[in-house]
């Protein structure tokens, strides 16, 4: 495949097609800066024909049984398996994440297809005793066309995530993928045009203020599910309020805590706080834990072997089984990371380890950045409050269990935590008292399908993962029946 040009169009209504204005977006590899692909760049006129193709299956689509509508959903998910291989290439080439760790995130991308076909029973309704005469109950409904807006870190894990809880729901999904790293959801297109009745899905390739404004601004599409940064939350609150009143959660951006106590083995969290960082992702990892937030019993130990163990990471060819860290995703986000660096430094940081390209030949071309660690980091500092959502990590030290909390909490984002202690106590303090949605004791960045994962403060609204997300696609509707 090297060298060719991958074309894949979009979905609407059953049929795979180019935008009707023949506009293309190109699809630049990170890793080298060649163009590795095409797809289509949608107009409000193609949204529009989405739109009315799903509105025209979502009468049939909702009312199948949530019997049927599983093994529809249960075939896209065995189509996507098969495909893993062919799809990771394209995948590990379009986003720079690295082979050996995008494996599973491909392979594993039929899941929320698989959990929510299986959670379909449990669109319950509820019966009430409000009063004596009547029969009190509750129907819960899909919304009809449901909008989905996914980022660039796991296109082809997120475009699955995001058809799966809407589809069971009853609902037709109008979905764009993310512009930087376009190329698998052409795959997905291409599996749910064989599989499911026409409009059932429909996918717009495209820019977020063009394509994506369009999706949020359809005053038909009245359920929004989006996930990106909170600027562009925020944008996406604004537009559809002045539209219509909308139903919109949002998986947002997180500058997430680890807050190591002093019971603990520097090795170890040495090791976990450079797991956290998920440098296979480029640190571009919603849930990575990006500020480290030390007891200063461990702080110089703990320092030391993260440096040791960030400057070991083998950067390289993605698509090198032995690669450990590839390019960030887009030229744009690069000298976004490189901005943040820089802010750092200014702020007065000390730079222990990591800051700027890497040497040689092969890093010449490409958005690299070496991994980066910033030590005697406060919160006023800019990289200590603003997500980077890159290579940066930055270290905190703290000197009791009141002050690490304050800086658990000391930024808008509420995304994840992890507190590391062998102390019962403390932990289940520690975690009652930071402001974050999704909390690991003695763990980090694991995801656990069935637990309900969000963001508190600016990082969401909403929860995904588990049944909270699955109901959220549906309306209730109370219905009273006189008793004669
Ligand atoms: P982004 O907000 O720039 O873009 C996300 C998506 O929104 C893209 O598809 C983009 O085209 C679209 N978009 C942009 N502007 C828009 C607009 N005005 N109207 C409608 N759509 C618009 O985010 P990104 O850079 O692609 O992704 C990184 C961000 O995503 C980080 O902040 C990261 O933390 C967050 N993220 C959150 C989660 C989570 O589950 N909480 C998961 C992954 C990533």
């Amino acid at each position: 495949m090297a060298g060719e040009l991958i074309e894949k169009k979009m979905l609407i209504g059953g049929e795979l097609v180019d935008a009707i204005g023949g506009g293309r977006l190109e699809s630049i590899n990170p890793a080298n800066e060649e163009l590795i692909g095409y797809v289509p760049d949608a107009g409000k006129e193609d949204v529009e024909q989405a739109v009315v193709a799903a509105e025209k299956a979502a009468p049939g689509w909702g009312a199948l049984s949530v019997g049927e509508r599983a093994a529809y959903m249960r075939k896209v998910a065995e189509k996507l398996r098969a495909k893993a291989g062919e799809i990771l290439e394209v995948e590990v080439k379009d986003t720079g994440n690295t082979i050996a760790k995008m494996r599973a995130d491909v392979a594993s991308a039929h899941k929320a297809l698989d959990y929510y076909a299986g959670l379909g029973t449990e669109i319950k309704g509820a019966t009430i005793p409000a009063s004596a005469k009547n029969l009190h109950m509750t129907l819960r409904e899909p919304y009809g066309v449901v909008g989905r807006i996914i980022p660039f870190n796991h296109p082809i894990k997120f475009a699955a995530n995001a058809l799966s809880a809407p589809l069971m729901a009853g609902n037709c999904v109008v979905l764009k993928p993310p512009e930087q790293s376009p190329l698998s959801a052409g795959f997905m297109a291409e599996i749910c045009q064989e599989v499911l009745p026409p409009g059932v899905v429909n996918i717009v390739t495209g820019n977020g203020p063009s394509t994506g404004d369009a999706i949020v601004r359809h005053p038909r599409i009245k359920r929004l599910g989006f996930t990106g940064s909170v600027p562009t939350g925020m944008a996406i609150q604004r537009s559809a309020a002045e539209i219509a009143v909308k139903h919109v959660s949002l998986e947002l951006g997180g500058k997430n805590p680890l807050i190591a106590f002093p019971d603990n083995d520097p090795e170890e969290i040495a090791r976990v706080a450079v797991g956290g960082m998920n440098f296979a992702w480029q640190g571009q990892s919603c849930g990575s834990t990006s500020r480290l937030l030390l007891h200063e019993s461990l702080y110089d130990r703990v320092l030391a072997k993260v440096v040791e163990r960030v400057s070991a990471l083998r950067l390289g060819d993605p698509l090198d089984e032995q690669t450990q860290m590839g390019p960030i995703n887009s030229k744009r986000h690069y000298e976004r990371v490189m901005a943040m660096i820089e802010a750092g430094k200014q702020d007065g940081a000390r730079l222990v380890a990591g800051g700027k390209r890497p040497a040689g030949d092969y890093f010449r071309r490409g958005y690299w950045v070496e991994p980066t660690v910033f030590a005697e980091v406060n919160p006023k500092m800019r990289i200590a409050t603003q997500e980077i959502f890159g290579p940066v990590l930055s270290v905190f030290k703290w000197k009791d269990e009141e002050e690490a909390l304050e800086l658990a909490n000391s930024t808008d984002y509420g995304l994840t935590a992890s507190i590391w202690t062998n102390d019962l106590n403390t932990a289940l303090r520690a975690a009652r008292r930071v402001k974050s949605g999704y909390v690991w004791i003695n763990g980090a960045s694991g995801h656990f399908y069935g637990t309900p994962f969000g963001g508190m403060r600016n990082s969401g609204l909403g929860n995904e993962e588990g049944i909270e997300e699955l109901l959220s696609y549906t309306e209730n509707k109370t219905i009273h029946i006189l008793l004669k």
